[in-house]
């Protein structure tokens, strides 16, 4: 059997809500609670589950953004929180994130191609600003924006164009793994399955993984191959994607999928390519 890219044993991560004068935490609440599961190499791994139930913590903390309170993250190799710092740095440049609204990550003084070098300066990749400026040109044309983009401004740019910036600002470290968070909640419809063939493309172009975190129902079957259920900090349920659609076992995944066929079985045929595969 394949090893797992990533391995999460009983993660629970808290954040301090109350402190004493002296910084001592006096209230934590645990936003992630004994947290299982893996992700292997190829996979498209879903996380759904309504707002609040810990899905951005879970991928902060698989960031190294946040510290669990305990359990283990594994990746690879390497046991998070016990890295040395070349490792630790590998793990940023190997796993990145794509946020839901990348134009609160750009600096709206920043043509977007300076803004996509400026990756590639701080993790010291390219030497020099001709070699960076061409490891740029080549992101932007592999997320489908041509060269002339290199000197637009982000208020220059449609959602969907913004949104292909982020995923170059990530692109270029050359990841194993991306973290989608509500990736393409923002955008209209028809934008939205852009972006996520786009997403499809990367997968089978650049062999990359994918952790996909969505409130949207339609948009995980489109993309998963497997499913994290989450309420209220837990996993309640996981299986792939015809086990959690086709035959939910909790009751909250019963409850979702109802809700989810009686509300976006008409949008899903209409807008999404493949769908009602
Ligand atoms: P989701 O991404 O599924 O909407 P989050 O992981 O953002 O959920 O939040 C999980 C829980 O943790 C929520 O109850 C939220 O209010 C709480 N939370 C998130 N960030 C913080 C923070 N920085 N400090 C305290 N509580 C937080
Ligand atoms: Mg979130």
């Amino acid at each position: 059997m394949t090893t797992p890219l990533l391995s999460v044993k009983h993660l629970t991560v808290a954040y301090s809500i109350r402190r004493n004068l002296f910084g001592k935490v006096l209230r934590s609440l645990e936003a992630v609670k004994n947290v299982s599961f893996d992700l292997y190499p190829g996979e498209t791994l879903g996380i759904v589950g309504e707002s609040g139930c810990g899905k951005s913590t879970l991928s902060k903390a698989i960031m190294q953004l946040l510290e669990p309170a305990s359990g283990e993250i594994r990746y690879k190799e390497m046991v998070l929180g016990h890295l040395t710092t070349e490792q630790s740095m590998q793990l940023k440049r190997e796993i990145q994130i794509v946020f839901q609204d990348p134009y609160g990550s750009l600096n709206p003084q920043m043509k977007v191609g300076e803004a996509i070098m400026e990756v590639a300066y701080v993790h010291h990749l390219a030497k020099g600003h001709d070699a960076r400026k061409q490891m740029c040109l080549e992101i932007l044309q592999k997320v489908g924006l041509s060269e002339a983009y290199f000197d637009r401004y982000p208020h220059q740019l449609s959602g969907g164009q913004r949104q292909r910036i982020g995923i170059a600002r990530a692109l270029i470290l050359n990841p194993h793994l991306l973290v989608c968070d509500e990736s393409v909640s923002a955008l209209d419809v028809s934008v939205q399955a852009q972006v996520l063939n786009l997403f499809n493309a990367l997968k089978q172009e650049l062999g990359l993984s994918y952790i996909f975190i969505s409130h949207d129902l339609s948009v995980v079957h489109y993309m998963c191959d497997r499913i994290l259920v989450m309420k209220e900090g837990e996993i309640v349920e996981q299986g792939t994607i015809d086990q959690i659609f086709e035959s939910p076992q909790h009751p909250y995944t019963k409850q979702l999928m109802q809700s989810y066929y009686a509300r976006d079985t008409f949008r899903i045929q209409e807008n999404l390519p493949g769908a009602g595969k």
